[in-house]
């Protein structure tokens, strides 16, 4: 999964081929900066030699940063000097633990354990608050003429004019929510799960089997869609994207049929599909 955020994408797991997928899609990898990978089977991470070595035949300069589960660090070491390769940018890797989080500024990426059949993480990228909006009648109004001063006010300066002082918070509402996005990676769904997408805008959860094979799924630390439904029920998602299907389904249609009869607003993940999440506040 590709988040596109301002000039960067942050990508979620990388599969095999991510670097040509990337070529066949809208987005660059060169504006790759970060990768969290949530575990070490195959079909998360194997890409990640291809990925570094196209950037590096593409010249990069720009750093990129590789996070992921304990073992991040040597894994990483043995992808990235695979063969002859010596990159000629740096890569940056950090291990992260359930319940750390890392501050990037804009947002916050927080990671929690997931219940897999190996050590695994879900992941949860969140925005900040933005400002509020700028109240311009209030302005006018308070005798601010329009101009430069309107912008100051915005980025939080407090301005002077006509012999009086104007504070942000005198043309400012109050400030906005930001945007939550989470990645669970393989996994059950379980109760910390929930609590950790808490009213996230978009959830993108593991929906290997329909209910049919449940049993089997569970055992090995797979979700149903209609488990994965529940939990976007419960947390309060606004979107729930179904994905990572058993290749057993030619058409994952069911599966979609059984996640909308218990959340309807749920979507089946899809290559190249692409989501504008906008915001509530
Ligand atoms: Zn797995
Ligand atoms: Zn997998």
């Amino acid at each position: 999964m590709a988040v596109k955020r301002g000039p960067e994408v942050v990508l979620f797991d990388c599969g095999e081929g991510t670097q040509r997928q990337f070529m066949l899609s809208k987005l660059s990898f060169m504006q790759v900066t970060k990768v969290f990978i949530t575990h070490f089977h195959g079909d998360h991470f194997l890409g990640l030699p291809g990925l570094i070595q196209s950037m590096n035949m593409y010249d990069r300069d720009r750093p990129m940063h590789i996070f992921g589960p304990a073992g991040m660090k040597q894994l990483a070491h043995t992808l990235v000097t695979l063969g002859y390769f010596i990159p000629g940018f740096a890569i940056g890797v950090t291990e992260m633990a359930g319940g750390s989080s890392i501050d990037f500024g804009e947002y916050t990426v927080s990671a929690i354990d997931a219940q897999h059949a190996v050590p695994a993480l879900s992941y949860c990228l969140e925005e900040k608050m933005r400002p509020g909006r700028f109240d311009k009648p209030k302005a006018l109004e308070l005798g601010i003429p329009e101009g430069p001063l309107f912008g100051k006010l915005q980025d939080g300066q407090t301005v002077a004019f006509g012999g009086k002082t104007f504070t942000p918070d005198m043309v400012m509402g109050p400030p906005r929510k930001g945007r939550k996005l989470v990645y669970t990676g393989d996994t059950l769904a379980h109760p910390k799960l929930a609590e950790f997408a808490r009213d996230c805008d978009v959830l993108v959860h593991d929906a290997t089997a329909d209910s049919t094979m449940e049993e089997k799924a569970n055992k090995y630390g797979h979700s149903t869609a209609r488990q994965a439904a529940a939990l976007a029920k419960e947390c309060g998602a606004r979107v729930l994207f179904l994905t990572h299907f058993s290749p057993r389904y030619e058409d994952p249609a069911p599966m979609l049929a059984e996640a909308k009869a218990v959340f309807e607003n749920s979507m089946l993940a899809d290559d190249f599909l692409e989501y504008k999440v906008q915001y509530t506040d």
